[in-house]
């Protein structure tokens, strides 16, 4: 469902991506692990074209990612193109998901109407569904601020679920919240994964990792630096890298 090969990614003169290559299957869950810095985010961004490569291609579906190739040549695709690239893949960031003056069923419809073009009554169907599928059906009139964080994240997923995504980023989902709503997050992301799902997951839940990932990929440096099942990478690591990472976070 994704495919990169030998991606990177600079800013300015520094490059943070520096040849990425990475598979994740249909209805597989990767989880992305590695220290600050190390260009988790950005290679996120860059499988939504969030970020222009410098280097290498991304595919999502089988589809180029953000550029079209004549020859051996890439173009950049027109922001209509982007858009309904973007359209097919759902994100949800640490905070700041949800737009702020509309209600928990207008932050669901809002994306669906206007980008996926659905008719408000499918739309709003779809939503109640979403809603009661995150255990929010109760909030749908409610605005963001008068919901915790973990109901907001819940919110988010809602939301990305409604534009029917192939695939879900997810950056760091429950790293904003406090302690005891983390759950409730996770279990969301759990059942979503078990339905199938395709998700790659930067996460610092290596509980989560070890309990979902099929694999779980360590980053360092803007490299991969180990990929593999979670029992390997996580209890096995055979770099020293990832060994000392996982000294400090387990
Ligand atoms: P964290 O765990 O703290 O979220 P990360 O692994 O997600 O870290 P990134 O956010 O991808 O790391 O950042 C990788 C590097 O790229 C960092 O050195 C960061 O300072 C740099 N960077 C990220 N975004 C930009 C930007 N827009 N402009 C310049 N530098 C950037
Ligand atoms: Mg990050």
């Amino acid at each position: 469902m994704v495919r990169a090969e030998g991606v990177r990614k600079s800013f300015g003169r520094v490059e943070v991506l520096k040849g990425i290559s990475l598979e994740v299957a249909r209805g597989e869950v990767t989880c992305v692990i590695g220290p600050s810095g190390s260009g988790k985010s950005t290679f996120l961004r860059c499988i939504n074209h969030l970020e222009k490569i410098q280097a290498g291609r991304i595919w999502v579906d089988g589809e180029l990612v953000g550029y079209r190739q004549v020859g051996d040549k890439l173009h950049e695709l027109r922001d209509r193109e982007v858009c309904r690239q973007r359209a097919e893949v759902g994100m949800v960031f640490q905070q700041w998901n949800l737009f702020p003056h509309l209600t928990v069923l207008g932050n669901c419809l809002e994306a669906a109407i206007r980008v996926k073009k659905d008719p408000r009554p499918v739309a709003t169907e779809r939503a109640r569904r979403l809603l009661d599928r995150v255990g929010l059906a109760n909030k749908a009139d409610a605005y963001p601020r008068q919901l915790s964080g973990g109901q907001q994240q819940r919110v988010a997923i809602a939301r990305a679920l409604m534009m029917e995504p192939k695939l879900m980023l997810f950056d760091e989902p429950t790293s904003a919240l406090d302690p005891e709503l983390v759950g409730e997050v996770l279990d969301v992301m759990k059942s979503l994964a078990a339905e199938g799902m395709t998700m790659v997951v930067v996460t610092h839940e290596m509980g989560f990792a070890r309990e979902v990932a099929d694999t779980v990929v360590f980053m360092d440096d803007g490299m991969v630096v180990e990929h593999g099942d979670p029992q390997q990478v996580l209890l096995r690591p055979e770099n020293a890298r990832t060994q000392s990472f996982l000294s400090k976070v387990l």
